[in-house]
């Protein structure tokens, strides 16, 4: 397989060639060949033809005189040669003609021909990424393009000839090339990045000019609230992912899952401001300073949090404190635990037959349960969603039923949802605490209460069924048939 130079992948030397008014030949007269002619021509190549003209728009390409057509080959100055047609006289003709004047020649899907390869690309102009694969599989190539095409946003581009225009300003204000490195850093992921992605390019050039024209020599630092998710990394949000790659700083929560922090830069500093439930944590002035500290030294902070940022998560905390510091800040909403727990449990948290709202609720210390408007969530027809409930169990069940709610109504615990080790218990209200306690929920679960919770017994589909308490599979035993389960 690997009897020549050519199929190693190391033989292949990427290179992007300038072929502005140049002379490529290429061989066919198909749709291959006019896709070829139609990406030189907009290279601004001097494109010459060789072959019987099938393709409607290459005929036009011709008699405008955009292309020229030829019947024998002369020239040895050929930049390139392109063969797009296989086993044609005019396609052996070529081959030979490159082989002896020695002209780089790429066949179309026909690699051992090939002295050049056409990449997979992805065009951000001025930005471009070329994807090759050494002629050894084409497909696979593509598929890499969609996915960097996805993190990529289109404007990309634009911020790249944003950083040009003002290249020599930014010279002279920043003699000093890691000084400069630092200011294109902030360009290229702060404020003038982020106008972009809102669609106010007028914004992200103003803001250029502002920090050019600042007397301090402070980096411009950021941070970014970001949500990491319940759980799955491929629940990430694509701006997520994009900022976590390019944080220089990341301080995540004890909730973030481990295999989202593996997506950051190897030299990433990570701080673990974990906070679980009682746990020894880190107190949030602290936090508070941790991200002025580091934004202050011109770095690119983020602060990871499971869930979403602004639910449950201090994220309000943390924006007041870093506006009241002027520090640039953006926010990235990530699938919080109540919708995510509940998508992985199959509990849809809204129906038209059994709720028509839901309420988010924190069980969080004395002073949250205390401050609750409990008869409001002892109706009927909605669901609630409670957060950081483990602990609070027994007192959330004797609320509700004191103020009312049916004792039939349905419950489900999701414990570590959206994650391998998911497990979703389900039973009545009037059964949730001794639910909880056969089965021992750990923190962190959700607690579902409302006629939707009892959808997860017919609707689940991620990892393990349902339990109840009326399941004999307890622990002990694993010979109970289990539901076909779906692993994502
Ligand atoms: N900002 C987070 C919530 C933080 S509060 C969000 O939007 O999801 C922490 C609580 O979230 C936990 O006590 C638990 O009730 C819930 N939680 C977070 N991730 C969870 C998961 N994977 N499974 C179950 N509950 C989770």
């Amino acid at each position: 397989m690997m009897d020549s130079a050519h199929s190693t992948a190391g033989a292949w030397l990427p290179l992007f060639i300038d072929v502005a008014e140049q002379p490529v030949l290429v061989v066919g007269g198909g749709v291959e060949a006019r896709r070829k002619v139609d990406r030189l021509l907009r290279h601004g190549a001097r494109v010459e033809l060789l072959g019987a003209v099938r393709d409607a728009d290459l005929a036009a390409h011709v008699e405008h005189g955009r292309v020229l057509g030829i019947d024998a080959l002369e020239r040895r100055d050929y930049r390139l040669i392109i063969v797009a047609e296989r086993d044609t006289e005019a396609a052996a003709q070529a081959h030979a003609w490159a082989a002896r004047h020695r002209i780089v020649v790429n066949a179309v899907d026909d690699p051992e021909r090939c002295s050049a390869l056409m990449p997979a690309i992805v065009d951000r102009a001025p930005i471009t990424i070329a994807i090759g694969s050494a002629g050894t599989a084409p497909e696979l190539a593509r598929m890499i393009r969609s996915r960097i095409e996805a993190l990529l946003p289109a404007w990309t581009g634009t911020l790249a000839r944003l950083a040009d225009v003002y290249k020599p300003l930014m010279r002279k204000r920043y003699p000093e090339p890691a000084r400069r490195r630092r200011f294109l850093n902030w360009l290229f992921t702060g404020a003038p990045a982020q106008s972009l992605a809102a669609g106010r390019p007028g914004d992200a050039e103003a803001a250029v000019v502002d920090a050019l024209n600042k007397d301090t020599d402070d980096g411009p630092g950021s941070v970014a609230l970001v949500g990491a998710g319940p759980g799955d990394p491929e629940l990430l949000t694509v701006r997520a992912l994009r900022m976590i790659q390019q944080a220089d700083v990341i301080i995540h929560d004890a909730l973030v899952d481990r295999r989202v922090l593996e997506y950051a830069r190897r030299d990433v500093e990570l701080i673990d401001a974990g906070k679980r439930g009682g746990r020894c944590s880190t107190p949030q002035l602290v936090i508070h300073n941790l991200l002025l500290d580091h934004a202050r030294q011109g770095k690119r902070v983020v602060r990871l949090k499971g869930g979403d940022p602004m639910v449950f998560g201090r994220g309000g905390e943390e924006l007041e404190f870093l506006r009241a510091h002027s520090i640039e800040y953006s926010v990235v909403p990530g699938i919080t635990a109540a919708a995510g727990c509940a998508a992985y449990a199959g509990i849809p948290l809204t129906h038209r037959d059994h709720a028509q709202s839901v309420h988010l609720v924190t069980a969080h210390g004395q002073q949250s349960i205390d401050r609750l408007d409990w008869r409001a969530l002892a109706r009927e027809r909605q669901t609630l969603a409670f957060y950081m409930a483990v602990s609070r169990i027994d007192t959330v069940q004797a609320k509700l039923l004191r103020h009312g709610r049916d004792p039939d109504t349905p419950v489900a615990l999701v414990e570590n949802g959206a994650r391998g080790e998911q497990r979703v218990l389900t039973a009545t209200l009037a059964r949730l605490s001794e639910l909880a306690r056969h089965y021992q929920v750990r923190s962190p679960a959700m607690l579902y209460v409302g006629e939707v919770a009892q959808l997860a017994n017919t609707l689940s589909w991620w990892g393990q069924s349902p339990l109840s308490l009326d399941t004999r599979a307890d622990a002990e035993s694993s010979f109970e048939p289990q539901k076909q389960a779906v692993h994502g």
